[in-house]
């Protein structure tokens, strides 16, 4: 598998950044790789290594559409261990793109209720399914522990340059929690959570932090330099409306970068409204992560008829 590591970073221009004295630059997590791209990949890494240690395959949890099923089923394919995959929902007459894709690339896939799915977090029900079906490398939903927040320090690690700010889209907060660890006192984490009421990523980050500092202290030191800005998730997780997909289709026009519709262009859409409103210093430098998910945009233009020409 060739991973484009370190990846890229660009910096974007245009009239509107330079009136607003903003530097803003894009860390393109999404060209890492076309199938395992963006931070599922950082979360995926050091786990993948254990499971190939221990000889297991991968066990994980996901949604019909899921860009961390999605990716679980490319890296294995490409590292060459097994990987089952647990979804969310009955399983409907043929597969949607990305189920589709990660049956091809060899995930076995076991289609649960939501009421069991529910359960993937119990310790008895891991046992179960231990011994229904041998024994596996856990990654829970969204590679949301600990080995997911060391893989996401490397984020950091890669940044050639000083900067003020640091943007990224948040799900579990994992990527957000890895990223927090590599930071300086003086510079702060913008959280833009892709869910409605994304505060209690607060509390999840805290956790995640936990595993990794053991010390109350260091967490909520490390949690200083957090911001979520919780006011742009349209709605909800996968909701989307008209201005959003505009947004999408006039950013790719004018800086050539696609984004996917239900994290990277909610955080973009949130970043341009603040810098729009002169929240950020003259001279900010700012950088942006692109966690990629772009697979995702298919199942929307698929279920919703969404054109976006990139
Ligand atoms: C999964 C995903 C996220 C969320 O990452 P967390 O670590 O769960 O917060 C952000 N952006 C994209 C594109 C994703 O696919």
């Amino acid at each position: 598998m060739i991973l484009q590591i370190p990846s890229p970073i660009h910096q974007l221009e245009s009239d509107f950044l330079a009136e607003h004295r903003v530097q803003l630059f894009l860390k393109r997590d999404d060209l890492i790789h076309p199938e395992v791209s963006g931070n599922k990949w950082r979360k995926l890494e050091l786990n993948i290594t254990k499971a190939q240690e221990f000889d297991l395959p991968i066990l994980t949890f996901g949604g019909a559409y899921s860009n961390h099923i999605a990716a679980t089923a490319a890296a294995c394919h490409h590292r060459g261990i097994a990987c089952i995959g647990m979804i969310r929902g009955e399983e409907h007459d043929g597969l949607n793109p990305t189920l589709s894709l990660a049956s091809k690339l060899g995930m076995q896939l076991h289609f649960i209720s939501r009421e069991e799915y529910g359960y993937k977090a119990e310790e008895a029900y891991i046992r179960q399914l231990k011994d229904n079906l041998g024994a596996f490398h856990l990654v829970p939903e969204g590679g949301a522990n600990f080995l997911g927040v060391m893989g996401c320090t490397s984020i950091i690690k890669e940044l050639p340059k000083p900067f003020d700010i640091l943007c990224v889209a948040g799900g579990t907060g994992t990527t957000a929690a890895g990223m927090l660890l590599g930071l300086k006192a003086n510079q702060r984490l913008e959280l833009y959570p892709a869910l409605k009421g994304g505060e209690f990523l607060q509390k999840s980050i805290a956790q995640l932090l936990e595993y990794s500092l053991f010390e109350e202290m260091a967490v909520n030191e490390t949690l200083e330099n957090l911001i979520i800005v919780s006011d742009y998730h349209f709605g909800g997780y996968a909701k989307i409306n008209a201005e959003l997909v505009d947004f999408t289709q006039h950013f790719f026009n004018e800086y050539s970068v696609p984004l996917d519709l239900i994290y990277t262009s909610k955080m973009m859409f949130g970043l341009f409204d603040r810098i729009s409103k002169g929240l950020y210093n003259k001279g900010t430098s700012i950088i942006a992560v692109h966690t990629g998910g772009l697979q995702g945009n298919e199942g929307f233009k698929s279920r919703k008829g969404i054109t976006l020409n990139f």
